[in-house]
């Protein structure tokens, strides 16, 4: 089996107007969709995402950079693939689009050794057939919402049955978000898992007044409370709090998040198949968490339709974010059930993007 063609594709979607959180105000959210063709005529498909920033740069990547590298080669390669393809990128750069833009590829390898298998992605990885896994949401916790909506949001996510509402914080004043907080943990009861994300916003001082704060709120993690890389400071956040500190969507390698699980920074690892270049390397974080004892929360972000599959072999996994912004993409977006997402069963991942869906969200 040799890889005889490889295509990207472009495509914006718009997003309600609330979607914001501490770092960003979202309008619109963008797909690079990799379609990679066999000499037997198996389609696999990979995407990227963005924040609408950096997929002309993701794109070019992709069809400039590394497609050339990838033309003739065989599929079921992919992990010697990736190391050559990633280890060569090293000096455009290892954070980033440079590690990023391999992502959307190195899925769609794994997409056709699963097709060609006539397994899923999950048979592959060596799982044994969870056929469901818990799902907690986050459409309804954005930054943009008054505190009645996030209340009534909270509610809603609740009686539909998934396993947690995760809201967004970081608002000027910690004293608004700790209102806020405190309006939804009334509004669900004591022990309904309500997770807290912050995307990085605060220093070190900030994120000690939140926690104080926000501990009689009992959140069930708070998710990256401080800049990404920043290894001392989460371990210090750690040590002070009782509040699982989640962290690793915005972390590029496995020595990364290794260094934060060494200094005890971490208490639930966050690994992000885009920012780590594809599933080999998050198996391996996995793996690593493994090791060091953490539980596994994948990313999410939009990915519902791989996290399932990684969270179906990975028995030390939480729960998978639910965002269904691009469920109309896809030819078989993931079904979610009372709070679980249904495991697929049928060859592949899942990824398959409609062709009407390239026609109505296609850019350049
Ligand atoms: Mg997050």
């Amino acid at each position: 089996m040799r890889i005889e063609e490889i295509e990207v594709f472009w495509l914006r979607l718009e997003l309600p107007d609330a979607v914001a959180d501490a770092m960003t105000d979202l309008t619109h959210w963008d797909v690079i969709a990799t379609r990679v063709t066999t000499d037997d005529g198996i389609i696999g498909w990979g995407y990227n995402c963005t924040l609408a920033e950096g997929s002309a740069a993701l794109k070019i990547l992709i069809e400039v950079d590394l497609a050339p590298k990838l033309l003739g080669k065989d599929p079921l390669q992919v992990n010697h693939l990736w190391r050559t393809v990633y280890l060569e990128r090293h000096f455009t750069g290892i954070t980033g689009i440079a590690v990023q833009g391999v992502a959307a590829p190195e899925i769609a390898l794994w997409d056709i050794i699963a097709k060609a298998a006539g397994k899923p992605l999950w048979a592959i990885l060596g799982g044994h057939g969870v056929t469901r896994v818990p799902v907690y949401s986050t459409d309804g916790g954005w930054l943009g919402f008054s505190e009645a909506e996030l209340v009534a949001n909270a509610r809603t996510v609740k009686a539909a049955g998934f396993r947690g509402f995760k809201m967004k914080v970081g608002k000027p004043e910690i004293a608004e978000d700790c209102q806020r907080l405190a309006a939804v943990r009334d509004a669900v009861g004591p022990d309904y898992p309500v997770m807290i994300d912050a995307n990085g916003r605060w220093d070190l001082a900030e994120a000690r007044r939140a926690v104080r704060r926000f501990a009689d709120y009992r959140p069930y993690w708070l998710e990256e409370p401080l800049h990404p890389f920043d290894v001392p400071a989460h371990a210090a956040l750690a040590r002070e709090t009782e509040i699982p500190i989640l962290a690793g969507e915005t972390l590029y390698d496995k020595r990364m998040f290794r260094d934060f699980m060494a200094a005890g920074a971490l208490g639930i690892a966050q690994p992000d198949v885009l920012k780590l270049g594809g599933i080999t390397c998050w198996m391996e974080v996995a793996e690593l968490a493994r090791s060091f004892g953490l539980p596994v929360v994948p990313a999410g972000f939009n990915l519902m339709q791989i996290d399932v599959h990684l969270m179906a072999v990975t028995r030390h996994g939480l729960m998978i974010e639910y965002i269904p912004w691009l469920a109309p993409i896809f030819e078989r977006p993931v079904v979610i059930d009372r709070g679980h997402a249904v495991v697929p069963q049928e060859p592949g991942i899942g990824t398959d993007i409609r062709a009407d869906a390239i026609e109505r969200y296609g850019m350049a």
